[in-house]
């Protein structure tokens, strides 16, 4: 079984704001047309785009994640198209004056599985009292993850728009997650791509806390600023510290018709197979821990 726990769903508002980030008065279509990718449509038809995608590569759940803020509406409707195969994750901005009010309406109401937080993105640090806000409506809803992206962040599709990234990685470390982690047990934290360039300071975070998550997600080209790292020396370290049952498959796919990401996959299992991982581990990693979080087995 495989559970990818990072997708990205570009939806119509998605291209919608950057279209209005680049001020030329555009329609998402005329991105999209630019880009060179499928219109994503209503958020039923993504929604069925991507569990067709899912059924020909036989993933069995994705986390979907809505890719710019105030997306939640659209991230819920998805997720009750195909409520047993799609997991749906929102944006907060904690600067947003309507933060926690978002909060709360998109794990109550519309039942979504993780608030993600972007501090390079939105500028609010960590230990501000606004992000502990978020914290707080959150730990209010047993079941309910936060996805913190840290070390360094990249949007792919901005720049092929020639949109700037003002961001702000000082504000991902992943250290400064750790008083935030300690003061919410009940929280699971998920911090993707292995911290995304702060490898050891995300291995330490997680070595104190038993809440924090580690996915695996994307191409990891991140690995490239230590001299001579490897995927496989990343996956041995990363079992050694934090163990199988804290790491989370993901492939970090977005677009289409490029679809999921089968490369990412396909490599992962090259390095686990190479490391002599039991089958019971990997199925951990590849769907296990996904299904212990984000799936109700009492409903
Ligand atoms: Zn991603």
């Amino acid at each position: 079984m495989i559970n990818d726990a990072h997708c990205h769903f570009f939806s119509d508002g998605f291209f919608s704001a950057l279209a209005y980030q680049r001020g030329r008065g555009e329609k998402p279509a005329d991105l999209t047309k630019e880009l060179g990718w499928e219109e994503p449509g209503s958020a039923e038809r993504l929604a069925d785009r991507w569990v067709r995608e899912l059924d020909e590569h036989g993933v069995s759940r994705a986390a979907i994640m809505g890719s710019v803020s105030r997306d939640e509406a659209v991230i819920a409707e998805a997720v009750a198209k195909h409520p047993t195969r799609l997991a749906g994750f929102f944006m907060i901005d904690p600067g947003a004056a309507d933060a926690v009010e978002r909060t709360r309406r998109g794990l109550g109401e519309f039942a979504l599985r993780a608030v993600c937080l972007f501090p390079a993105m939105h500028h609010v640090p960590l230990h501000d009292g606004r992000v502990y806000r978020i914290l707080e409506v959150t730990a209010g809803y047993p079941g309910r993850a936060v996805f913190v992206h840290c070390g360094v962040l990249s949007v792919g599709v901005r720049p092929k728009l020639g949109l700037a990234s003002r961001f702000d990685a000082r504000l991902g470390n992943p250290l400064e997650l750790q008083p935030l982690a300690l003061a919410y047990p009940s929280i699971p934290f998920i911090v993707p791509h292995f911290g995304a360039g702060l490898f050891r300071e995300a291995l330490m975070l997680a070595d104190t806390c038993e809440n924090v998550f580690l996915d695996t997600s994307s191409s990891n080209r991140w690995i490239r600023y230590t001299p001579g790292l490897t995927l496989d020396a990343v996956f041995r370290t990363a079992l050694d510290v934090v163990g199988p049952s804290r790491l989370l498959f993901g492939s970090d796919s977005s677009f289409f018709p490029r679809g999921w990401q089968k490369g990412v996959y396909d490599e992962q299992k090259r390095v686990l197979d190479g490391l002599k991982m039991s089958a019971g581990d990997q199925a951990l990693i590849f769907g296990g821990n996904f299904e212990r979080l984000f799936v109700d087995r009492s409903s």
